[in-house]
């Protein structure tokens, strides 16, 4: 039996490359349980130029300005608020950063800024982030924070910010005045990661514990600051 030399390899691989493609445009919706043709695809292209693969019914397309887009990439455009028309801006298409770093803010809105408010001493004032910001770190990478500014009549004087990098984009960060006082990893991802289906009271009470996290160490950083 005579060998299948590497150039052969590369000849099939490169002849049975349409045949995806072209079941891709007869797939069904992405969304679970729907059994409607997909009509259209995510329209997210990130700043490296590659797009987002998923194609979707229009009931299931999500749809922002006159774009329409799966639920992960709608929901980083909504985070990025304008500053998604910036290609520097947007996570790599399998990223979560932008999107996760706005749910925590969102979800979380209540423990999280009220952990804020009741560290304000007297004539200071909170600002918050309604978007997602992105910054470039001092080593070239990005990183996705949105949060909340403490200030006085004298400037700002503190910042609370939930972060995610672009190295980790599953690991939460919660920086206090440039310092990361707190890392970890939702506990929907990390279900998610194991395949585990849990009960809603059991996700509610884990979703209130990571809150409460983040919330104790706020409290706690904030108190005896200077
Ligand atoms: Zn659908
Ligand atoms: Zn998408």
């Amino acid at each position: 039996m005579s060998g299948i030399s590497v150039s052969d390899l590369t000849a099939v691989s490169l002849l049975e490359a349409p045949v995806p493609e072209r079941a891709m445009a007869v797939a069904g919706c992405r969304e679970r349980g729907c059994t409607a043709a997909a009509l259209a695809r995510c329209a997210y292209v990130d700043g490296r130029g590659h797009s987002c693969q998923t194609a979707w019914c229009h009931q299931h397309l999500r749809e922002i300005g006159a774009e329409g887009y799966c639920r992960r990439h709608a929901s980083t455009v909504a985070a990025l608020g304008g500053k998604s028309k910036d290609p520097r801006a947007l996570p790599a298409v399998d990223h979560r950063g932008a999107s996760l770093v706005n749910w925590i803010c969102t979800e979380g809105h209540s423990a999280l800024q009220g952990a804020v408010a009741s560290a304000l001493r007297p004539g200071e004032v909170i600002f918050e982030d309604r978007t997602v910001n992105v910054v470039r770190q001092s080593d070239g990478s990005r990183r996705w924070e949105r949060g909340w500014r403490i200030g006085a009549r004298s400037g700002l004087t503190s910042k609370v910010l939930v972060c995610v990098e672009e190295s980790d984009d599953a690991l939460v960060l919660l920086a206090i005045d440039d310092q990361v006082v707190a890392v970890a990893v939702p506990p929907w991802i990390t279900r998610r990661r194991a395949h585990q289906a849990v009960t809603d009271a059991l996700d509610a009470r884990d979703r209130s514990q990571f809150y409460g996290f983040l919330l104790g160490h706020i409290q706690s950083v904030l108190a005896v600051r200077s």
